[in-house]
Order: C-alpha cells, then structure tokens, then sequence
C-alpha cells in the first residue's frame, strides 16, 4: 500500500505528528458523558489527494461521532432534494460569529443563518426527502457511504443521550417552527439530526470525505459520485464563510482551506481540485474547533502553500 511507499510528504506527515501528539492544550467534550470519555493523546492525520494516493499518520482507524461536520454533507443531500433556490429560502449562507448553538434567526426573513449553525443545520435536516424516519436516515447514510466509500454506523448511546438532553436544539427546531421555517415533523427532523451528529466515522474517512469534495463530488478511489456536480462548490463555499464555528473568519485568513470541524474532535478540509484531509484530536479549544487539528492544517497550508488565496 501506499503507506509503505518511502515518500518525502509521509515523512513530513510522521515530522508534524510527532511534533503536535505534546501539545497538550485544549479539553475534550463532555457536554454529554459520552464525549468525555475519548482519550485526549488519540491522535490521527490522514491526506488524500484528488487523484486518491493516500497517506496517513497515527490514530486513522480510530472511530468517533461526526457531530457537526455533518451538517456540510446532510447540505449538499437537501440541494439534491431540494434545489438551491428552495434550500436557500429556507437556509441562508450568511456567517454570524456568534456560536454554533445560539438561537437567532434572520430578522427580516426568519432564516437560521447558515446550514452551519445548529439552527440552519435543522433546517437543513428538515429537508432531506424520504417517506418515513427510516428512509431518510438511510438516505443520509447511503450517502456518507458514497462520500467514504464504507458503510458507516451510528453511536446509539450517542444518539440517544443527545436526544436525552438536546432541549436547546429543541427550541430552536420549535422557534423554526413558529415562524413556519421547517415542517411539523419535529421530533423526527430532531432524531435524524441527532442520528446524524451520531453517525461514526476515522480520520481517513473524513479525508475521503474532503478528497471527494476536492475531486468534484467523486470519491476518487470507488469513482462513485456522492454530490451532484452543480451543488459542489454551494457546499464548498459554506465550508469556506461558515465551518469553522465562531473561529471561520480568523481559519480564513490563517489556513485558507475550506474545511468543517465537530465536537468529536474531527476536522475535514481540502484544497479544491487538489487534496482532502481528515484529522482527528478530541481536545477543543474554546470554540469547539480541535486544538492539534487546526495546527496541522496551519502547518500544511504554509508548508505546502495550500492557502486558497496564495499566489506566490
Ligand atoms: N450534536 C451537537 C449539537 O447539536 C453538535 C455539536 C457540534 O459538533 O458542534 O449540539
């Protein structure tokens, strides 16, 4: 395999590896029990480029809860559904700088703010087609096995604890409601976002997931398409303004990479037409975002001149 290729970027990847697993900052989840019992040194960086050669480093197999870099994907599948113009009446693209889960909503249109955001991502959820529960969920999942190019399953202790304790993603879904925003199908939009946030997935799957956006919605390895080309760069671009919670304007200027994170401690981000990367490290830092991830796309974007905007 390609991991057992002598290559001069493998060994750049073991280099930044070995020089974040001492970086001991930041604090893992535990807004639900759950989260707090990941290990704070796991550890893994995983690069695949558009073309699908593979590396990666350290803890890749390891699986964890996508939380909410599922919210980009989920996206794309009510583009599909949907199409942009209702997506977009329902959902803006607007960045708020205020934190994932605050409850505000557009005040001229009543619209969460972007799919980013608890509120948007419910929105967002709401509409994904499918005639029951189930089918919506599998829907959901069949495409995350597109994007990964692996069946993937839930974490039910999970999804039950966030159903258990989720009463302010709750108001939030019943504030969308009271302004006619989403359907009535409250509790099971709710359970398919919960189910969503809940859905288990490794390193490499998050940078299969990024290689595949990168490659134009085509996983690059099954050459199965996971995202309508024309809804490609919609998602890309709320990534881009929107994916890195309250930190997307300062990951801009600094990494320049379109990239989502998650409470679980993952982060996927890609350099269009280029190269996908999936990294996973449970502590967070204040805003949520992974401490050793963000640090590893900041090296790679300097190192290798990923920043989107660079022109040297
Ligand atoms: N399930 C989490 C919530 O809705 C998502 C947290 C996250 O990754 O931002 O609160």
């Amino acid at each position: 395999s390609i991991q057992a290729v002598a290559s001069p970027f493998r060994s750049y990847l073991i280099d930044l590896h070995e020089k974040y697993q001492s970086l001991t900052d930041g604090a893992v989840a535990d807004y639900i029990p759950e989260l707090a019992l990941a290990t704070p040194e796991w550890f893994g960086i995983c690069a695949i480029t558009s073309k699908g050669q593979e590396f990666e480093v350290g803890d890749c197999d390891k699986l964890f809860t996508i939380q909410s870099i599922s919210k980009a994907f989920v996206y794309g599948l009510a583009l599909e559904d949907c199409g942009r113009e209702y997506v977009n009446s329902k959902v803006s693209v607007e960045p708020t700088g205020e934190a994932f889960n605050s409850i505000v909503l557009d005040e001229k249109t009543n619209r969460p703010y972007n799919p980013m955001v608890n509120a948007g991502a419910i929105a967002t959820t709401d509409l994904i087609r499918g005639n029951s529960a189930t089918e919506r969920l599998k829907r959901v999942l069949e495409m995350f096995r597109c994007y990964t190019g692996r069946e993937l399953d839930l974490n039910v202790p999970v999804f039950l604890s966030e159903k258990a304790t989720g009463n302010r993603n709750r108001a939030i879904a019943y504030l969308m409601l009271n302004f006619g925003m989403i359907s009535d199908r409250i509790e099971e939009t709710l359970d398919l976002y919960f189910q969503q946030c809940s859905i288990m997935v490794n390193a490499r799957d998050l940078g299969m997931m990024a290689a595949t956006l990168a490659n134009g919605g085509v996983n690059p390895v099954t050459q199965e398409r996971a995202l309508d080309e024309r809804y490609v760069q919609d998602v890309i671009s709320v990534m881009l303004t929107c994916g890195m919670y309250d930190y997307s304007g300062e990951w801009i200027y600094k990494v320049g990479m379109p990239a989502k994170s998650g409470v679980g401690g993952g982060i996927t981000a890609l350099v269009p037409g280029k190269l996908g990367i999936g990294t996973f490290s449970p502590p967070l830092d204040a805003k949520g975002n992974s401490v050793r991830g963000i640090k590893v796309c900041e090296d790679l974007a300097r190192d290798f001149g990923l920043h989107l905007f660079n022109v040297a």
